[in-house]
């Protein structure tokens, strides 16, 4: 174990300077520099979240770390090895994000090409430091507005949480690419009372809020608060603040849908309820969802919701759904 925290240590410390290296190389860059700027982000937030620049050539990083040994760059994620055994940087004429752990090391990196380009988005690989389904970028500069305004935004995006912060929404953290994990929903839970998940208004986003509802069912506490808020079609949180303000946008999360009230719409999604067998069918489908939910005040109304939506009793649904009959009490 002793042998490990050394070695994490000293990825921690490489992670460090390449962040260093990236910072140094967009002050350089007047193409990178206006990218940044074309997207509405000034010099003060490009700070506060460390955002760098990955120079164009397969060299660039290696040249600049001749200390360290080709075992470590590799090991750290920032350099790849080919076939023929010759060394290449990862990031390559990118913009760079760090990602960084509570405590505000770096561990990783998210890369975005300037303009159009494939993938638009490159991520570290995960790392002894860097397990992707525990982290959430912007977690540390967000940290107090999370505190002071007792919720949390969660968004899917490098650039929602830079371009929220930019217009003062600084309580957003992003999952880094992937599908809300029960990590996340634990760590979230931890952070505040109430969380918000504001996803792209596209059909990815709108399966990412079904994912992540399903993840938080049976984290849920009958103190916690969690909403969904949808987005028209064509905006996610980044262009929609730019678009419409701050104001607008933080009207939009004090009326995002409850947990309860979005459970409920997509259970009858694809049920007709005109029918006694899209009421059966409703509180079939209900009942691995339902009887997951860790908050048992919620679960409760949840019940009665779906009680009167499919014209059953209380008592009725809980029995179907083998639950203790509270009424016969
Ligand atoms: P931008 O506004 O710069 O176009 P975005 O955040 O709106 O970026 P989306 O396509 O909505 O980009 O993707 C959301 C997130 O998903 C990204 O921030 C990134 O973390 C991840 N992502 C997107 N595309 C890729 C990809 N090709 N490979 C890995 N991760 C990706
Ligand atoms: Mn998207
Ligand atoms: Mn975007
Ligand atoms: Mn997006």
């Amino acid at each position: 174990p002793n042998r490990d925290r050394v070695r994490e240590q000293s990825l921690t410390e490489l992670m460090a300077q390449a962040a260093r290296f990236y910072k140094e190389q967009l002050k350089r860059s007047p193409v990178a520099i206006d990218y940044l700027k074309g997207r509405g982000l000034t010099g003060e937030i490009a700070a506060r979240y460390g955002l760098g620049y990955a120079p164009e050539g397969w060299q660039a990083l290696q040249a600049a770390f001749p200390d360290y040994s080709a075992a470590s760059l590799l090991e750290c994620g920032l350099v790849l090895e080919n076939e023929q055994g010759r060394r290449y940087d990862r990031f390559r004429d990118r913009i760079m994000f760090p990602i960084q752990d509570q405590r505000g090391n770096v561990i990783g990196f998210g890369g975005r090409v300037l303009g159009k380009g494939e993938p638009k988005y490159l991520n570290s690989p995960e790392t002894p430091i860097f397990e992707k389904g525990r982290e959430l970028y912007g977690l540390v500069q967000a940290r107090q507005a999370i505190r002071d305004h007792e919720c949390v935004l969660v968004v899917e995006g490098y650039m929602d949480v830079v371009g929220l912060a930019q217009f003062g929404v600084g309580n957003a953290v992003a999952t880094l690419g992937t599908a809300a994990t029960p990590h996340h929903i634990q760590k979230l839970l931890r952070l505040t009372d109430r969380v918000v998940f504001c996803f792209d208004g596209d059909a990815a986003g709108r399966r990412a809020a079904g994912r992540a509802l399903e993840v938080s069912l049976e984290h849920l506490a009958d103190n916690k608060t969690l909403t969904f808020l949808f987005l028209p079609e064509e905006h996610d949180p980044d262009s929609f603040v730019r678009a419409e303000g701050p104001d607008a946008f933080r009207a939009a999360m004090n009326r995002a849908q409850p947990l309860a009230e979005f459970l409920l719409a997509e259970l009858k999604k694809d049920v007709d309820l005109a029918t006694a067998e899209g009421c059966a069918r409703l509180v079939h489908e209900a009942k691995p969802l339902v009887t997951r939910i860790g908050a048992p005040l919620l679960r409760l109304q949840v019940i009665k919701m779906l009680a009167e939506t499919a014209g059953f009793t209380q008592a009725e649904i809980e029995q179907s759904f083998g639950l203790k009959n509270a009424s016969a009490m």
